[in-house]
């Protein structure tokens, strides 16, 4: 028999949605459990690629990719978060794209952040091992980059200090009463709390439904294999919005750590070292097309692992949920949480300190 936990808010995922709502949580002096069956970081969070960058072409999530950029810059709220590798980011376009972008680009401009467009000509004499065809522009941040994921998340739960308490056990459904809820039913016993944050990715699904509401999630495949190279000095961040592919260093100087989007939907949500020839071969052939040097390059490693994404792949939400009360929810980002993770967690916060005054 397990004693039962209580405390203002409980948070069913102890990635990096569910750490940085449980920081911003105790900082407004909330008394926080976090959920979660894996080590802290154990899902998405824990093998993300870690690129960060303000400029959104979609333009759904520009003010918090700004916000959480600036964030990232400023090593967290407390100056104690690890340190951006400003290796510069490039987001590769159409340049008949650029007339619909340039909103965006204005934007991540008025929020103050550095962000410029460069034609095939500027890319290839800034980046040489870089092959850019004339009819791409890149949109570049020069103070982008990307973070080690899991070591941020570790940093929130420093942050957090005492009034967070991680609880090792699964979720099992929400406990509520009066269109309110009270908690969290787990297999090591039930956590009571006034509201509760659902940031569990698809495994947020189940429990949403316990108390009614419908929350449809699927996962999306997200791969990526670590070549071995030499040649990566004053390599930038790059996502190459026209094949999919994505790169960036490697920490030891040595490897590039390159993915490709993929459209395969509904994988298992696991998580596995190593990717297979077929996926390795379509990441170094796409890959390659930008940075040929990675055609003879070794694989060295890789990961095959999943994200969540909403039923239509639409662009992940938080939601208050009005009934029941004290429900709060954070999910779908589909490959690109990270970089947005210090403003939904600001965001989630807010609604959840709005929810326990009522
Ligand atoms: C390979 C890869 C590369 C990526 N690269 C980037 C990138 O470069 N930039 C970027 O911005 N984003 C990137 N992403 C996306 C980003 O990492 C994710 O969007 C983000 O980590 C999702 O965080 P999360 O907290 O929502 O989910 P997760 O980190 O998956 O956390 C959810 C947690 O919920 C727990 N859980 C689920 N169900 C239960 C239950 N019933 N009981 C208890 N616990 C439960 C799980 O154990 C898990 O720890 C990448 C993702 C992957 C997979």
């Amino acid at each position: 028999m397990t004693a039962a936990l209580t405390a203002d808010v409980a948070i069913v995922g102890g990635g990096i949605i569910g750490l940085a709502s449980a920081e911003r949580l105790t900082a407004h002096g909330a008394r926080v459990i976090v959920i979660d069956d894996t080590a802290a970081a154990g899902g998405a969070t824990g093998v993300s690629g870690g690129l960060v960058r303000a400029f959104d072409p979609s333009g759904t999530h520009t003010a918090w990719a700004a916000e959480s950029s600036i964030r990232y810059r400023s090593r967290g709220w407390h100056g104690s978060w690890p340190a951006v590798r400003r290796h510069g980011s490039l987001t590769l376009i159409d340049r008949r794209e650029l007339a619909a972008l340039t909103p965006h680009i204005e934007a991540v401009r008025d929020a103050g952040l550095e962000i410029d467009v460069l034609d095939a000509g500027d890319i290839e004499r800034r980046h040489p091992q870089l092959t850019v065809p004339d009819h791409l522009l890149a949109v570049a941040e020069p103070q982008a980059g990307w973070l080690p994921a899991a070591d941020v998340a570790l940093a929130l739960r420093r942050d957090a200090g005492a009034g967070l308490h991680l609880h090792h056990t699964r979720a099992l459904g929400l406990k509520h009463s009066s269109s309110r809820v009270r908690g969290v039913h787990t297999s090591g016993g039930d956590v009571h709390a006034d509201a509760v944050l659902l940031a569990a990715g698809t495994g947020s699904t189940d429990l949403a439904a316990s108390v009614g509401v419908r929350l449809p999630l699927r996962t999306r495949a997200v791969s990526y294999c670590l070549f071995h190279s030499d040649d990566i000095a004053g390599l930038p961040t790059t996502v190459d919005r026209t094949t999919g592919a994505w790169l960036r260093r490697w920490e030891n100087g040595h490897a590039v750590l390159a993915g490709v989007a993929s459209a395969r939907a509904d994988v298992p949500a696991r998580i596995r070292d190593g990717v297979g020839r077929a996926e390795e071969d379509r990441i170094r052939t796409v890959v390659a097309e930008r940075f040929p040097h990675l055609a003879h390059a070794p694989a060295v490693g890789g990961v095959t692992a999943y994200d969540a994404m909403t039923a239509t792949g639409g662009p992940g939400t938080v939601t208050s949920w009005p009934d029941p009360h004290g429900l709060v929810t954070a999910v779908g980002w589909n490959g690109g949480g990270f970089k947005l993770a210090p403003a939904i967690g600001r965001q989630a916060a807010d609604h959840l300190m709005e929810a326990l005054k009522r």
